[in-house]
């Protein structure tokens, strides 16, 4: 099935990249559409680039039509895709006691090999931040660590031998600390920032989980001698973030600490609005930002799409990447200097960022801006 954003171009059958949509929750079914929308807007403008589209079922929508949060058949399509946009999932909201009713994003993650989630954190002059001139990102492992609904073959990390005891197993593997300080060497040598991949840990009590991830860090950054690399004990490293953010370029960390690392992230350049994020694997790549589904706001068209757009940005720029497809590489640019236009002139913004335009107008706003560049502006070539 072609959803309605699909354009057919005479004698091509094949377009090059497959990209699901999976709305997901309350604000999801708000922001997915405008960044659907951006991606196209800017892929249009080069003829090389070609999306077909796929809408495909998931969360409480889902549910509620066929009486699976996760359909089978949602999950048989995702494998043929390119990559997909995952909206916010509002799993609180689920029945708790239907195993239909699962929460689906931790269970893509890990059915996909998800194991790298990359969140970037950058300040815009404009806006309210905490801090100004900050640009880093952070690399969170993705499948491991504390989370119980993701880090076990089968059964749970999570029991309760008695009513009064309850017990969390936490798992660090080389083989995901590896990717994912491998994740970020790569993008501090792409980055044109500081040339700097910080290692978070607390080894100091958790030695055997935290130390085989420091050292797994430790051996990966030999194969870097040009990017500099240093270590962090997480509770120390909270406390710099938020002091001196601009310290940092690329932060690595395990699940759950980089899970509540990003969020603070997000608070010292406009909040959750602000927090896009990309899960890459092996073969896979979601774009998923980091806000949730975000009922308090849900249905009132004033959820800040940057953070969708974002994440669809950098799923567009993985892509081309990976297929070496400069055009691509170039869309994804353009996306991002549109909004950038977009939040310095604060033409069309949202309520969290202090403006009074719905979902809908900021993502037309960073239509129109893109339409105003030249093709190849700002080219990274
Ligand atoms: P949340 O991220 O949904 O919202 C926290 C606060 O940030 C709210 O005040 C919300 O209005 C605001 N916010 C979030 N995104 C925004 C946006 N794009 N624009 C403007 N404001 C935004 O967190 P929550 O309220 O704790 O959780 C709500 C539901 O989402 C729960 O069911 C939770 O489990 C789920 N959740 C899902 C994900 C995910 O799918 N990745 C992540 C976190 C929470």
């Amino acid at each position: 099935m072609l959803s309605k954003y699909h354009k057919w171009r005479e004698g091509e059958e094949v377009a090059k990249y497959s990209i699901g949509i999976l709305q997901g929750d309350d604000i999801g079914l708000e922001v997915v559409p405008v960044a659907v929308k951006v991606l196209q807007e800017a892929v249009d403008r080069y003829p090389g680039v070609k999306i077909d589209w796929l809408d495909l079922p998931i969360g409480y929508p889902s549910y509620l039509e066929c009486g699976e949060t996760m359909p089978q058949r949602t999950l048989d399509a995702l494998y043929d895709l390119d990559g997909w946009f995952l909206g916010p999932i509002g799993h609180m909201a689920y029945p708790r006691d239907d195993p239909k009713a699962m929460n689906p994003h931790p269970f893509l993650r890990r059915e996909f090999d998800l194991v790298s989630n990359i969140r970037p954190t950058k300040s815009f002059s404009s806006l309210p931040c905490l801090h100004q001139s900050v640009d880093l990102v952070i690399i969170r492992e993705n499948n491991e660590g504390f989370q119980p609904d993701r880090n076990m073959f089968r059964g749970t990390a999570e029991y309760m031998p008695t009513p009064d005891l309850a017990m969390s197993v936490r798992v660090i593997t080389r083989r995901n600390s590896e990717f994912a300080a491998r994740t970020a060497f790569e993008l501090a040598r792409q980055r044109n920032s500081l040339k700097k991949v910080t290692a978070i840990h607390k080894n100091t009590v958790f030695k055997l989980g935290c130390g085989l991830f420091i050292d797994t860090c430790q051996e990966v950054a030999k194969e870097y001698p040009d990017i500099e690399f240093e270590t962090m004990v997480v509770d120390t490293f909270a406390m710099a973030l938020v002091m001196r953010p601009q310290k940092y370029d690329v932060v690595v960390s395990t699940n759950m600490f980089g899970d509540i690392l990003t969020d603070e992230a997000a608070g010292l350049v406009g909040g959750l609005g602000m927090a896009p994020g990309l899960c890459v694997g092996p073969r896979y790549v979601m774009a998923q930002a980091t806000h949730g589904s975000a009922p308090d706001i849900a249905g009132r068209h004033i959820a800040n799409p940057y953070a969708m757009i974002m994440s669809g940005q950098m799923m567009l720029s993985w892509l081309g990447n990976k297929k070496g497809d400069g055009e691509a590489i170039q869309a994804a640019r353009d996306i991002e200097l549109g909004v950038g236009k977009v939040l310095d002139e604060l033409a069309a913004v949202t309520p969290d960022l202090g403006g009074k335009a719905s979902t809908g107008e900021m993502g037309e706003a960073v239509c129109a801006a893109m339409r105003n560049l030249p093709p190849g502006a700002g080219s990274i070539y």
